[in-house]
């Protein structure tokens, strides 16, 4: 069925953003467009340009009238832990209290207590509780929202949890929102292999093959730091990616400068993410591939880190995205327009650089094609604001200006 939405007070349409393959953005990248009007049917976007010309077929049909309102490319969060059980917010008031990530680690905290607690759960227990969490992300305007798995750490519960995902995938579509399933069973050590290889051998590869056969998953995720996933963990996994015909992505470069965003182009990685630690060869590397930098500024910020250095990314014509990275420990955040918000003075951002890295190039961050701008023959996936400009979303941070009624 054809809509049609007409004087629109803004279209961010990020056309000219899109010609640039989200690279090396100026302000007038976001390709707004004032009074505008949008044709799509049911699943791709037929015509968009100034209301004044609109064609006359498409006068006739009845519009929605979005005076007043704002519309933009669906946002797309591309790097979420949203399934798992209990909270880490006695940790939170032990860091506060000055204890390091590390050391609350190496005393049963982080990840491996979210572990335990997730062992626990049903399954029917972490549909819903991730059920919900997707649920308030959608209340921003995210219809994009990659999940990893990655919080059970051994082959039965790790199953399913790329089960678990699979189903709220299926669950989602019906809603028009995109569920993209990662593996990360390569997320942390459990205490019961002797080291990383051990466990990679004896769960996560068997496990992804059996996966990747059923079809269950999108892409596969790895951990790649000192004391967790080594290097060789990573080629040997990536490898055996290749082999399954699955993407692969990877957490680069968070505490130490490993050479993860080097590796990540090696294997044509959908993206590298964290990259707080990266150098300038990992820089380079990244700018002349096509795997995006996807930056986590809630999760430097929450951990009170230094930041990563998103200029040098994007001066250097990296693709940069932004994600929410929500999980229990290091970011228990789910708002992404917040943190596109935050971004802005943390990273030195500007508006089109913002919006594209929480759309375009999140999408490509997904290896998705045909999302991220407003262009004919692109997917129909709009978010619509209560506010009459682009800049008044990110201005008002903090406050959700996403419409709830269309
Ligand atoms: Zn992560």
């Amino acid at each position: 069925m054809l809509k049609v939405y007409r004087h629109i007070s803004e279209a961010l349409t990020l056309q000219s953003a899109e010609k640039k393959d989200g690279r090396n953005l100026l302000a007038d990248d976001l390709s707004i467009i004032k009074n505008a009007a949008i044709v799509c049917d049911d699943s791709k976007i037929i015509w968009v340009g100034p209301d004044d010309n609109l064609e006359e077929k498409y006068k006739r049909i009845p519009s929605i009238n979005l005076t007043g309102k704002v519309i933009t490319p669906a946002l797309v969060d591309s790097h979420t832990h949203i399934v798992f059980a209990g909270n880490r917010a006695n940790e939170y008031a032990d860091r506060l209290n000055g204890v390091d990530y590390q050391l609350i680690a190496n005393r049963g905290g982080g990840i491996l207590f979210t572990m335990s607690q997730t062992r626990k759960a049903t399954r029917s227990e972490l549909f819903d509780l991730a059920k919900k969490r997707i649920e308030t992300l959608m209340s921003y305007g995210v219809k994009t929202i990659e999940i990893k798995s990655g919080y059970a750490l051994n082959y039965d519960k790790e199953k399913e949890l790329s089960e678990i995902i699979f189903d709220l995938k299926n669950y989602f579509k019906k809603l028009n929102i995109l569920i993209f399933n990662t593996f990360l069973a390569a997320h942390a050590i459990p205490t019961e292999y002797k080291n990383s290889e051990a466990y990679l051998d004896s769960v996560v590869l068997p496990l992804l093959t059996d996966l990747a056969k059923r079809k269950i998953i999108d892409a596969v995720d790895i951990f790649h730091e000192q004391k967790y996933f080594t290097t060789s963990d990573t080629e040997k996994l990536f490898k055996h990616a290749h082999t399954l015909n699955i993407p692969v992505k990877i957490h680069a470069d968070e505490f130490n400068d490993n050479k993860g965003a080097i590796l990540a182009t090696k294997y044509n990685a959908l993206s590298a993410d964290h990259l707080l630690c990266t150098g300038k060869d990992g820089i380079l590397a990244l700018a002349n591939s096509k795997t995006v930098a996807t930056l986590l500024p809630g999760t430097g910020f929450f951990l009170g880190k230094n930041q990563a250095n998103a200029r040098a990314f994007l001066d250097s014509g990296v693709k940069v995205a932004l994600a929410s990275d929500f999980n229990p420990g290091s970011c228990h955040c789910d708002n992404l327009l917040l943190l596109a918000s935050i971004s802005g003075p943390q990273y030195k951002m500007n508006l089109a650089e913002i919006w594209s890295a929480i759309t375009l190039n999140a999408s490509h961050a997904l290896g998705l094609k045909n999302q991220g701008a407003i262009i004919p023959g692109f997917d129909a996936k709009f978010s619509i604001f209560d506010c009459e400009t682009v800049s008044e979303i990110t201005y008002n941070w903090g406050k959700n200006l996403y419409s709830k009624v269309f």
